[in-house]
């Protein structure tokens, strides 16, 4: 069963906030150990997607590292 989150949008000039249920993307799961799920969230404001690992009841924003990549 999904439990939405309350999150915030991590993308510059969002900063979109309020309660999301995590997408269903397997790519999420990629490397996934036991006590470490990843979880990915597409922000209905700019549509745009960042990764979270649940930690108990809560969620940590993971890194954006395509945007980093992306940066010269
Ligand atoms: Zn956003």
């Amino acid at each position: 069963m999904l439990t939405s989150y309350r999150v915030s949008c991590p993308h510059a000039g969002c900063e979109w906030i309020g309660s999301l249920l995590p997408q269903t993307d397997t790519q999420a799961y990629l490397g996934a150990v036991v006590s470490a799920k990843v979880i990915v969230f597409q922000c209905p404001k700019c549509e745009r997607q960042w990764r979270a690992k649940v930690v108990g009841d809560d969620v940590i924003r993971l890194p954006l590292e395509s945007r980093a990549k992306a940066l010269t």
